[in-house]
């Protein structure tokens, strides 16, 4: 950006939101140039954390007046470079626009503003309204729960209810133009708790990756806090096992929570725990004796007995289904998944970085790309690390390979890089889709779309945002 139209922009925002919320300093403008992946760095002109709606449409009205890029940002947490700013301009941090507006008990919806986090809102449903929950993914808890639903994430609640975005009652958005738009039953009275009837146009924003408009407010769906719980987990000795056994829990439809992970993975995590230091590379493998795979149902009850039976006939369907497969377990536990991402952050800290190929698919292609992938990790002799949460009572499924690495050594991220090229081509032959899509994969999900898909997504694009101001150069927009 030219210098002066620089000084000149800096100026005027700090008119809307004062000079303290306004930076180009080096030091704070580094934090949103890169994020945990390594996708190439590019650095904002300038970041602004508005507070108000009112400070907001000032800040959007001048973007669009000037055709500056503008991203939005709350945590940077979302592992696809979606906040890193491809064109510069405007980092929109909007962390401070943090309110929990309403909650409502009866039609169990919270309604929130963009820099609401998981953290946040437990700790405010756990102090003022005891009786209900939200969901949590395993990000970290200073991650935005609205942020989640915009990128259609995968969360303990999946298993039931599919992906964050199925849960959206209700948003508000600021678009280009100015307009401050309501969507849902919130446009037309003072509830918020569903779309429907209205045209589903929450379409036009979820799902977008910040690329169509300024969400605002967003009503979430809240669940009654069960107050029984426990983790069943089994271990297949080997990936048809795996499969085997999802597929008899997926058919009780009692779990609230089914994921999986390679053991190897959980081995190294385990070794990160002891020595403060973690390695994908050269690849850790399990013993013969060791399995291959764990898989976790998280199983809630109002009753203990309640809970109890549950349990009982998801261990029964097992037995019944699987049987003459190689297993151990099933054990239970207390609930578990809540400390995996504690694990995951120890992770985190062993040099910084985290990548993956995150996908949803169909349950049919399960096995064969999972072991697939498996295999291209073995040939890159780095730890075998599936992940992957099957969702919406077993109709698709979330798979990935989480790759923790670390930053600082180039042979590792040329390693990490490599494969996970190869596993993206794995994973779009096999028909799952890469979620979040990172820039470096969206041309290849673009070849797939075919060019009449493209060309609606490109004019709903430009309706909406006449001079691709939001989040330019994402995935289904064209390239300069
Ligand atoms: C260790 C780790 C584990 C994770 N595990 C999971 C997991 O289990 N499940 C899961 O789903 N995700 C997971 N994630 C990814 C991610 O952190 C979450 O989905 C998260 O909720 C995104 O929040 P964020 O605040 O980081 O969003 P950001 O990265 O800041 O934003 C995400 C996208 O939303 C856009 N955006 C943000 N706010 C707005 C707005 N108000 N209007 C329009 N666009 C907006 C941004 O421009 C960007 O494109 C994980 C991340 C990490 C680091």
């Amino acid at each position: 950006m030219i210098e002066a139209v620089k000084s000149a922009l800096v100026a005027n925002l700090e008119k809307i939101v004062g000079s303290e919320f306004v930076s180009t300093n080096p030091a704070d403008l580094y934090i949103y140039s890169y994020d945990l992946t390594p996708a190439e760095p590019n650095w904002p002109d300038v970041v602004v954390l508005p507070q108000s709606i009112e400070e907001l449409q000032a800040i959007i009205s001048l973007a669009n007046k000037e055709k500056v890029p503008v991203t939005p940002y709350i945590a940077g947490g979302n592992v696809g470079g979606l906040t890193i700013p491809l064109k510069g301009g405007i980092t929109l941090d909007l962390k401070r626009m943090n309110r929990i507006i309403e909650v409502s008990e009866t039609d169990m919806y919270a309604l929130v503003e963009p820099g609401v986090t998981f953290g946040q809102i437990k700790a405010y449903l756990d102090k003022h309204h005891p009786t209900l929950m939200y969901t949590y993914a395993f990000s970290p808890p200073s991650t935005g729960v609205m942020a989640n639903a915009i990128v259609q994430g995968l969360d303990n609640l999946s298993f039931r209810y599919g992906a964050a975005s199925h849960w959206v009652s209700g948003l508000e958005v600021l678009l280009a133009t100015g307009e401050l738009v309501r969507i849902g039953s919130g446009a037309a009275s003072k509830s918020w708790q569903a779309i429907v009837p209205f045209p589903e146009l929450d379409g036009l924003f979820l799902g977008w990756q910040g690329t169509t408009g300024v969400i605002t407010k967003m009503a979430v769906s809240l669940w009654p806090k069960p107050k029984h719980s426990t983790a069943l987990s089994f271990m297949a000795m080997d990936l048809d096992g795996a499969y085997a056994i999802l597929q008899a829990v997926i058919r009780t439809r009692i779990p609230d929570d089914l994921i999986g992970t390679s053991f190897a993975l959980n081995k190294v995590s385990q070794l990160a725990y002891e020595h403060k230091k973690m390695s994908m590379y050269p690849a850790v493998y399990r013993t013969q004796e060791e399995p291959e795979f764990v898989i976790t149902a998280e199983i809630t009850g109002n009753t203990e007995n309640e809970l109890k039976a549950k349990v009982e006939a998801v261990k029964e369907a097992v037995r019944e289904k699987c049987k003459g497969i190689k297993m151990m377990g099933p054990d239970t536990m207390p609930s578990t998944t809540a400390a995996f991402p504690m694990q995951a952050l120890g992770v985190l800290s062993s040099g910084g970085g985290l990548m993956w190929v995150g996908s949803y698919g169909p349950m049919s292609a399960w096995l064969e790309t999972i072991k697939k992938g498996c295999e291209l990790q073995d040939k890159y002799d780095i730890t075998r690390s599936c992940y992957t949460r099957i969702m919406n009572e077993g109709h698709f499924a979330g798979l990935r390979w989480m790759l923790p690495y670390d930053k600082e050594d180039p042979e590792l991220v040329k390693r990490i890089n490599d494969l996970c090229a190869e596993q993206l081509d794995l994973i779009l032959e096999m028909g799952y889709m890469p979620y979040k899509t990172p820039v470096w994969a969206v041309r290849k999900l673009e070849e797939r779309v075919g060019p009449d898909w493209l060309k609606l997504h490109r004019r709903v694009k430009e309706m909406l945002d006449p001079n691709n101001i939001f989040n330019p150069g994402r995935w289904g927009m064209p390239r300069e």
